[in-house]
Formats: C-alpha cells, structure tokens, sequence
C-alpha cells in the first residue's frame, strides 16, 4: 500500500477538525458542498498579500513558486547547497512528510522556515491575555522545522510568520502558546502530526462535530446531515469534541443526556464523570432537555437585570482580518423604548486605509462618548478588544484606559456573555446572535448573512464602489443591532 505523504495543510486540517482530514482523504466528492465564497475570497486575497510581500522584498531572493512541483523540489535542494539567502516557494521532503514552505532564510548553518499569512501572526488568548501564536501556524511551522532537521538544513533561530501588519512573528517552538498550556508548540507538532499519520493510514477513525468551523467547511452539509439523524451530543451549544469524549460511555446522545436522572452523577460540585463538573454538566443537561420539548422556550436560570432604557444603543462592528481593518461601527440607537425614534447610525471606513479606520473610529467614539447612553448592548466580547485594538492604534482618538472605562460602565452589557450564556437555557444548537434571535422570529434582510459574508462584500465594494455592495454591508450591521434590540426587548418582556 502506498504510503499518504502528510503535508502542511493536513496538519492546518487537523487542528480545526480531524473530521476534515478524514473526509478529504477518503469521503465521497459527491457529498461535498461548493467551497464558500469566503473561503475562496481567503485563499485569493492569501495569494495576492504573498505576490505583494514578495514584490516589495528588498533581500535578494529566488523564487520557486512557478516551477512545476517535481522541479521545485530539485531547485530548492539545489539552492539549499548554494546557500542562497532566500528561498521562496521551495519543495522540501523526508521521509513521508512533504512541506512547501512560503520561506526558507539562510540562518547560520543551514535555514530558517517562514510563511506568509494575510493575517494577524499572533491572536488574543482571551481578554487579559496578550497575544499568542496561532496553533494552526505554529503546527505548520513546526512541521517545516521538522523536515529540515531531518535532511540537515535547519539553521539558527525560530521559524516565523511575516502577516498582514507587515510584521515578522517569530514562533519559538521551544515554548507553549500560553500559561495556560503545558505543552509546547513542538510537543503539540508531534501530537498532531502522529494524529494525522494515524487518520492517513486509516488506524485511527474520526468522527464529525458540530463546531464553529463547520460553517466554512466542504462537508458541513453531509456532517450536519449525519450529526441529526445521530441525534449527536455535539449539537447542543458548547458541546464540542472534547466534551463528547468526556461524556462517551455515559451518554451517548441529545436524547441520553436529556433523560439522565441528573442527581445520580452529581455530588457536591462535582459528578461522576472525569473532567465535567457538576455546573457544566446541569447546564448541559438543561440545554438537552429543552432541545428534546415540543415547543421549547427559553428561560432564566438567574435574575438579570439590564440597563435602563432611557437612551439604548445597540453596537455591532465588522472588521476584516485579511487587510487587518476595523471597517465598520454600526449603531442601533432608542429613546425610551419609543420605536419612532429607532435609528440607525453607521461609520464606515471608506476605503482600507489607516486614515479611513481612524476616522470612522474618531467618529464612533465621538459619538457614543456624546450621546451619554443608558445602555450599550453588544454580543461578545469582540467590540471591546477591537475597540482596544484601536485605541492601540490610535490614542489621539482614545486610550486603552478610556476604552476600557467605557465598558466597565453600568451602561455597557455584554449580551452574550451576561445573558444569554451563562443566566439562560436556549433550545437552540448555538448561542450566537443568529442562533436566539431567529428563533425568537427576527429575519435578517439578506439570504445569506454572516460576518464572513460580510468581509466578501466589503472586499467586492473596496474593489468596485457599488453603491449596491455598501448598502448591502451597511444593512447587515444594521440588522445584526437590530437582533440585539429584538433579543433584549424579548428579555425585558420575560423578566417582568
Ligand atoms: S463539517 Fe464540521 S465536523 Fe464535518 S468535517 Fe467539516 S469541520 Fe469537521
């Protein structure tokens, strides 16, 4: 049997969902969905930023990136032997592992891997953390480290990432991605690439769920046909992969979980199950209870209170990562729960430029810093680390501290976070604001919104100026406020 050669973007695969390795190695093309146009977009725009770094690169450097695959592998050993200082779009192979590298950099003794990302090369861990490397990128790092070892090509210091900031990121595989990781980024390589191995040679077998990155993925149509008729665990929110796994041998299914006889696990504040404890798995259970009624509704586990309704403002921003641009601040505004005076206010960065995303974060903040209000609803924590992003960027316009003043008033609620997580049980299969606030009746404008959507016709309008494209991103924004105000009048209506 022929043995699968493991590349890079297997291992990118396989940290986003075994599942996908699987599938694309061994599923039925038939069953695969069209790749989203956001996908495509990514892969574009990922293509486009490395033609422009590499045009402005200033080293010298010989570039790969046309030859056809088999005479790239030749050039790129050939070149290694010649000690060129810059490698783009080289081949590298050992053994059953096949990488393709953007860069490889002459450092010391032999060379340095490097990738080109149209991204941010780190990501925020959560709000207090600094940023920390991707793991997506540190595997793919690792595993271009990994084959130059073995040939005896890797040089002096860590592999790295150029990203959309114009900045180099170097990864020190030595070290984990953050306190709260014990392992490093290398003994994380080692377990994905075995992982990978094992699923390529068929000796493991993996199973879908029902995550985040299911809505850009080939397969969502056939796995989420799959998860239903499996009535699989993975469909209630917060359930993932890991969770399923804790919970196997217990409770096989949505329905399993639902007629548990919940006190039989549960002792103190913890249960019988290794690694769930007893909150978790009474939310979890509540959540699998009411997916399982006829005509479920949501309701509170604990009071909350939200603020005053004197002056609201419902705030939602869009950024896009690719050009690592903030480029709109969308505001739902109300007075006194009076529907005549709903408006909606938008700031739209005009153009992708620095100049245009300070001035339309001038202006979002003029704004709201103007109009004093009694509530500031936003879902998740995203506005807030964007808006601090921001004021990183910009502190002419606001300071880190003012930002953070601002959402430690009593005016600003996290929707998300202070409600409909953590004080509610929703019969929904996820908590996002598309999740509670169709099922609570609101319909969105546009067939198919989302901020992936979003982020594509952003690009479309920056590239065509169609008055059509920035309606269409401006109403999106505006019926995500739009979802909120609909979610915490339902709330209000609930709480009273
Ligand atoms: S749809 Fe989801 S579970 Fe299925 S392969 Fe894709 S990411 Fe994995």
């Amino acid at each position: 049997m022929l043995t699968e050669m493991i590349t890079a973007s297997m291992l990118y695969d396989y940290v986003q969902c075994p599942h996908r390795v699987t599938l694309d190695l061994f599923g039925d093309r038939a069953d695969r969905d069209e790749v989203s146009a956001f996908v495509e977009l990514l892969w574009e725009r990922g293509n486009a930023f490395e033609a422009e770094v590499i045009e402005k690169t200033e080293e010298p450097f010989l570039s790969f990136r046309d030859e056809p695959p088999t005479e790239r592998l030749r050039l790129t050993s050939e070149a290694m032997v010649a000690r060129e200082p810059l490698i783009h779009g080289g081949r590298v192979v050992s053994d059953d592992l096949l990488g393709e590298p953007d860069l490889l950099r002459l450092q010391g003794s032999g060379y340095v891997p490097g990738d080109i990302k149209s991204g941010a090369g780190t990501e925020r861990g959560n709000e207090d953390d600094d940023r920390k490397p991707k793991k997506h990128y540190a595997v793919q790092l690792a595993f271009y480290a990994d084959i130059l070892r073995r040939k005896g090509h890797m040089g002096d210091g860590n592999p790295f990432v150029w990203d959309i900031h114009g900045e180099e990121v170097v990864y020190d595989l030595d070290s984990s991605r953050g306190p709260r990781i014990k392992a490093s980024m290398w003994e994380e390589y080692e377990e994905a690439l075995e992982a990978t191995r094992a699923i390529a040679s068929r000796s493991a077998t993996t199973a879908a769920a029902w995550a985040g990155s299911c809505k850009q993925c080939h397969w969502r149509s056939a796995c989420k046909l799959q998860l239903e008729a499996a009535d699989d665990l993975t469909l209630i929110p917060e359930l993932g992969r890991a969770t399923r796994e804790k919970l196997s041998g217990v409770f096989g299914t949505v329905g399993d979980l639902a007629a548990a006889e919940l006190e039989t696990f549960i002792s103190g504040s913890k249960t019988t199950i290794k690694g769930v404890g007893a909150k978790v798995l009474a939310r979890l259970h509540a959540r699998a209870c009411l997916q399982k009624e006829d005509d479920p509704q949501p309701y509170f586990v604990e009071h909350v209170e939200l603020p005053g309704d004197r002056f609201e403002l419902f705030f939602d921003v869009e950024t896009d990562p690719m050009r690592g641009v903030c480029y709109l601040h969308g505001f739902v505004e109300r007075a006194d729960s009076d529907p005549e005076s709903e408006r909606y206010v938008p700031f739209l960065a005009e153009e992708p430029s620095a100049e245009a995303e300070e001035a339309a974060f001038a202006k979002a903040w003029a704004y709201v810093d103007s109009s004093n209000p009694s509530a500031l609803f936003y879902y998740s924590p995203y506005e807030k680390t964007t808006w601090l992003q921001l004021a990183e960027r910009y502190p002419g316009i606001a300071t880190s501290t003012q930002v953070t003043g601002l959402f430690e008033t009593d005016a600003a609620f996290d929707l998300y976070h202070g409600l409909v997580r953590s004080k509610m049980i929703w019969p929904t299969r996820g908590l996002g604001i598309k999740d509670v606030a169709a099922f609570l009746g609101f319909e969105w404008r546009d067939v198919e919104p989302s901020g992936a959507a979003s982020i594509q016709w952003y690009h479309e309008w920056v590239e065509s100026g169609s008055a059509e494209t920035r309606q269409r991103i401006l109403e999106y924004n505006e019926d995500d406020c739009l979802a909120m105000r609909v979610l915490a009048d339902v709330i209000r209506g609930l709480a009273t």
